[in-house]
């Protein structure tokens, strides 16, 4: 019983590391919850409603996937809190770990330690992954005869000799070395033994005994294994695969920084010689066959707080046939495009907006919210009756989506410490009057404001570039 009890233990444990890891923003969000002719299902794989964005953005998916929407790039827009952001999640859920995913925010760009553009270079070249193809050669074949040369006086330690494999077509003998020998004698090999030698490493693996051998039968034994004699060719392909991304080969590559930066993130600026070296040396793989580019995604969130220079940057970048698809987000209408005194939509130069595939996303249904909330509540473990979950969703349809489902989990520390089991009314009611949304804080502040410090900067021009 005592074993049983901390099986059980360890077991909770383990259940409350995974419990704080998958909580997040857009946890819930598992793909774009589409069937397989693009039709989104109502709710699933945590997405709920938003029909036609998630509809396109199934196919911008399918062209990622089949590699037509490298250098394109694709805007989501549409009003706070209506899905931009699990959208671009759900996409880089759907296509798995093999394809390159990066996600910034446009104001992660500016940095001290390094310029915008650099920052945005390295984004870029994260999402684009190169596959490696390495290949060995493999000899296989039966086992002829070996053939050992006498060791030279002095007692030289480099063995030599020589080795003849056959296939049903040809007879071939190779050299050995001291490596090929010691393996050989390791896996006991004699005449008869079907084997495949690693040009590369040297290793001899002995796959069994040869069914040609036919007298061989009764002397091995039962136990023995008996192949086939390869037919053709002694020597065949076989390939080893890594897909590691461009900015990965720069850090590894550049004299400064070394591989170990890779772990601690602190890369640093990578010198333009570093990374032309690096695309004509991957330029050469793929012309040899040796490797494809993976093209992955580039996800910059609020893309309006990137300026002239960086969207500047990033028209000329999509143009490179090394370039990732970009996908960009952001909540703002017309509005000043930073380092400019012009306005444009959402912010973005009309030469950039021009490139775009847009997607809109729009307000959600109160159902939508409902469903949403709902998924929210499971994701975060936390019980609550149907009342409350009523009152809920009229409240985000009042305030926000995101002040609601932010007071799921306050709601249920309220509700445990008055040692409920379900959220109730009550609880929710409490934590709408402890924390107060957007419209309660601004009529307050317009109630307020000449109590606080600095009220007297009122007009709407209050950004100091
Ligand atoms: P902002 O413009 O403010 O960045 P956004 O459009 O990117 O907002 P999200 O952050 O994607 O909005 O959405 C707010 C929250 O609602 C997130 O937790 C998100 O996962 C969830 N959410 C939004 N839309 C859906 C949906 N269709 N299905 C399920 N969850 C959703």
């Amino acid at each position: 019983m005592a074993a049983a009890g901390t099986t059980e233990v360890k077991m909770q444990e383990v259940k409350d590391l995974t419990r704080i890891e998958r909580i997040g923003a857009h946890s819930h969000i598992r793909g774009l919850g589409l069937d397989d002719t693009l039709e989104p299902r109502a709710t699933s794989q945590g997405m709920v409603g938003q029909a036609e964005a998630r509809k396109a953005a199934g196919v911008v998916l399918r062209m990622i996937e089949e590699g037509n929407m490298s250098g394109r790039a694709v805007l989501l827009a549409g009003p706070p809190g209506t899905g931009k952001t699990a959208i671009a999640m759900g996409i880089a859920q759907a296509l798995g770990e093999d394809t390159p995913f990066t996600s910034i925010a446009g104001s992660e760009i500016f940095s001290l330690e390094m310029s915008k553009t650099e920052a945005l270079t390295q984004a870029f070249r994260r999402s684009i992954g190169v596959r490696i193809m390495e290949e060995t050669e493999i000899i296989e074949g039966e086992v002829v005869e070996i053939e050992m040369d006498q060791p030279a006086a002095g007692g030289a330690s480099e063995m030599t000799g020589k080795l003849t494999l056959k296939s049903t077509e040809m007879e071939t003998v190779y050299d050995l070395g001291t490596k090929m020998i010691e393996s050989l004698n390791k896996e006991k090999v004699s005449a008869g033994d079907v084997i495949t030698i690693d040009k590369a490493s040297g290793r001899i693996t002995k796959l069994g005994r040869s069914f040609t051998r036919s007298g061989d039968y009764d002397a091995m034994g039962p136990q023995t294994r008996f192949v086939q004699c390869p037919e053709g060719e002694l020597q065949k392909r076989k390939e080893v695969v890594h897909v590691v991304s461009l900015h990965e080969i720069d850090v590894i590559n550049s004299r400064q920084q070394g591989f170990l930066a890779l772990f601690s993130g602190d890369t640093g600026e990578i010198k333009p010689e570093v990374r032309e070296q690096i695309d004509s040396k991957v330029a050469e793989w793929r012309e040899e066959g040796k490797a494809t580019i993976v093209p992955g995604v580039l996800f910059i969130d609020e893309v309006h707080m990137l300026d002239i220079e960086c969207f500047s940057w990033l028209n000329r970048a999509l143009e490179s046939d090394l370039a990732p698809v970009l996908i960009i987000a952001t909540n703002r209408g017309i509005t000043r495009i930073r380092g400019t005194n012009y306005k444009s939509p959402h912010g973005i130069p009309i030469d950039l907006l021009d490139r775009l595939i847009i997607i809109t996303t729009s307000p959600y249904s109160g159902k939508e919210i409902r469903k949403i909330l709902d998924i929210r509540c499971e994701e975060e473990d936390v019980e609550m009756s149907d009342d409350a979950r009523e009152l809920l969703t009229r409240i985000a349809d009042e305030t926000s989506l995101r002040y609601a489902m932010h007071m799921i989990m306050s709601a249920s520390l309220v509700c445990s410490k008055r040692r409920g089991t379900e959220v109730e009314i009550e609880d929710i009611k409490k934590v709408y009057s402890l924390f107060i949304d957007l419209k309660r804080s601004t009529n307050f502040l317009l109630e307020y404001q000449s109590e606080y410090l600095f009220h007297e900067v009122d007009d709407d021009d209050d950004e100091d570039e």
